[in-house]
């Protein structure tokens, strides 16, 4: 290994080190706030959809549950998201923490603008300080994610009932980078009894008791399901 020169080239195994904890930093801080075009998914020449970033997409979980906009939310009592709701309040006061802590503060007071200021900043920080807060934003991104695509999930055919979506086919990546593709809704499941569904494309939600009401627009299976004599 060369000898660490004073130079922004420097090719030692210290600096090495450093610039790829500023790549880590730079995606994962990337991934929590900025959206991402997918040309990917689509065919050659057709428009790219764009996916959110996680903080919106954590946020959807919020407007998407009680006081959201969607179809079949007409209705007061409805559950609100709670771990989506403490997810994002924990998430804003890091990140504005992390912003402080470089003497900066970012308006508007959103988790996404800190996050944004922090990676204007990433050239320039402390590596010490990098260190330790680099795996905290890489472990937001795995909890959101896995807040946002529940482990035990069951796809279910038909149309997202929002009509805003509409979708009937979901498109993502797997961890090797290969084109995955499902249906676009899912039932999620708690406890061993199914909990409600989900649309993966637009992250709308519906509780157990909204789907029997649904089921006869959406799959006659979906109550066979429901009764627990089908999967
Ligand atoms: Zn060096
Ligand atoms: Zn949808």
């Amino acid at each position: 290994m060369p000898e660490h020169v004073d130079s922004p080239d420097c090719g030692c195994w210290g600096c090495i080190e450093e610039s790829i904890l500023r790549l880590r930093a730079a995606d994962a801080l990337g991934l929590l706030a900025k959206e991402r075009l997918r040309p990917d998914v689509v065919a050659l020449g057709e428009q790219a959809p764009v996916e959110y970033s996680l903080i919106d997409q954590l946020q959807q979980c919020l407007t998407n549950s009680a006081g959201g906009a969607n179809v079949g939310r007409s209705r007061p009592g409805l559950p609100y998201d709670v771990v989506a709701s403490e997810m994002w309040t924990s998430l804003w006061l890091e990140l504005r923490n992390d912003v402080m802590d470089q003497g900066g503060f970012a308006e508007p007071d959103t988790p996404q603008r800190h996050a944004l200021a922090i990676l204007e900043l990433l050239p320039t920080v402390d590596a010490t300080w990098l260190e330790q807060k680099t795996p905290s934003w890489e472990w937001w991104c795995q909890a959101i994610r896995a807040h946002v695509y529940p482990e035990r999930k069951t796809p279910v055919d038909g149309r997202c009932p929002n009509p805003e979506c509409g979708q009937d086919r979901w498109f993502s990546y797997d961890e090797d980078g290969d084109r995955v593709t499902d249906t676009a809704l899912v039932l999620t499941w708690d406890s061993g009894r199914v909990s409600g569904m989900m649309c993966r494309c637009c992250f709308s939600s519906w509780d157990r008791g909204q789907l029997l009401e649904l089921a006869h627009v959406l799959n006659e299976n979906l109550g066979q399901i429901l009764a627990g004599k089908a999967r």
